[in-house]
């Protein structure tokens, strides 16, 4: 068969490993002067005052539900429509997700349903910026600010993106990002959460390391001094190493944000006469961080087609399948049964995403065009033919 096409590739390459090379003659490892680099630039970046790395974007969530006051029994409200994660890190904070379905264009969280959902416990709403493209951050606000809630934003998909002339963290208490292996900046694993509110900031600083008031760095520098463990603390400290890898990668954000661009606009062009396959629309005011590109089955079985394309050499990934309440943990710990978000279920179930990566060569691009006709074509027939057959008047 043809050449296999992957679903991601990394670009990091020369840059990186001499930035790496660099944090290793350094005398602090773990968390140091890289590391506040990196926060300082990352912090300009996304024109929000306060940066502080950690080890996941799982981690960034629950030390941001705990800083914005979230306490054991609060609910908060979300989609189901994400990544496991979103949901686990509120359990993780001692809060009940509480899920709102989603809009049927974007799949992100739904604002017009968002205050049906608010009851005496709900203390905050952690929108999901699906695929890159920003909810309507401006709508949720309005609401936050009417029932006295906190946003924090789940920005994973999400570093380059706006909405309505607000990048992320503008309108939110907090929002939190992923430098996970497949996302458009990464260090294999880590975490940043950025915050317009420098005293938050600070609480995070303690709550990422053990809630103690100085850490290795400060040590190597000022000596030994006692240090007070002043709060309750995690372990989820960014340590230099990983603050070296993300450094350069900054520097390429809105060159590769640009490739995949030009990349997503081609797969429009090239999939738009493909029968049975939806490109989902994008919602009016948004600058799409294009993260994931993700495509609509329609009229043609989502898991065959997936079957078929990976068979035929296509890298494919369902984003997410199932939608997180149907997942068996979130059915037996509490209860929810399908038919209770139907459109989140509905996308889930006829969601597929393509290869994307910014050194894609748009060669590909049209070549996973052809190659998903192809196999819609089989699919087609190959009903036809069970069709015939189930009629009797085959051959
Ligand atoms: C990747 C991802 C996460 C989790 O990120 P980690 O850094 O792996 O913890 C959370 N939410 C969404 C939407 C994600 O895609």
């Amino acid at each position: 068969m043809s050449a296999r096409i992957p679903f991601f590739q990394h670009d990091l390459g020369a840059p990186e490993l001499e930035a790496l090379a660099a944090a290793l003659r350094d005398a602090i490892l773990t968390t140091g002067d890289t590391v506040a680099e990196f926060e300082r630039r990352f912090a300009a970046r996304l024109d929000v005052p306060h940066a502080v790395g950690v080890t996941s974007c799982t981690a960034a969530l629950h030390l941001a539900l705990l800083a914005v006051g979230v306490q054991p029994g609060d609910e908060v409200i979300t989609t189901p429509m994400t990544f496991v994660a979103t949901a686990t890190a509120i359990l993780q904070a001692g809060a009940r997700p509480v899920f709102v379905d989603v809009e049927p264009d974007t799949g992100n969280l739904d604002a017009t349903r968002v205050e049906a959902a608010i009851g005496p416990r709900t203390r905050a709403i952690v929108p999901v910026h699906l695929f890159g493209q920003m909810c309507d951050m401006r709508a949720l606000r309005a609401i936050a600010d009417r029932h006295d809630l906190a946003i924090v934003e789940d920005a994973a998909h999400c570093i380059e993106g706006r909405r309505d002339g607000a990048g992320v963290g503008a309108l939110s208490e907090a929002a939190c990002f992923s430098f996970y292996a497949t996302k458009n900046m990464t260090s294999g694993e880590g975490g940043a959460i950025v915050t317009r509110d420098a005293a938050r900031a600070a609480h995070l600083r303690l709550l990422r390391q053990q809630g103690l008031t100085t850490g290795a760095a400060e040590r190597e520098r000022h000596g030994y001094r006692h240090r007070d463990m002043v709060t309750m603390g995690w372990k989820y400290n960014m340590y230099n190493l990983q603050a070296a890898l993300l450094l350069p990668q900054l520097g390429r954000l809105d060159a590769n944000l640009a490739r995949r661009r030009a990349l997503a606009a081609r797969y429009a062009a090239r999939l738009a006469d493909v029968p049975h396959v939806v490109v989902p629309p994008v919602a009016p005011g948004v600058e799409h961080a294009w993260h994931v590109f993700a495509v609509r089955t329609d009229g043609v079985a989502r898991d065959a087609l997936v079957g078929a394309l990976q068979d035929a050499g296509v890298g494919v990934t369902v984003h997410y399948y199932p939608p997180v309440h149907l997942t068996g943990y979130f059915r037996d710990a509490f209860g929810h049964r399908p038919g209770s978000h139907p459109v989140a279920e509905r996308i889930a179930a006829t969601t597929l995403s393509l290869p994307f990566y910014p050194t894609m060569p748009a060669s590909l691009v049209d070549e996973v065009a052809q190659r998903m006709a192809r196999c819609i074509e089989l699919a087609g027939r190959a009903e036809r033919v069970v069709r015939s057959a189930a009629r009797g008047d085959g051959t």
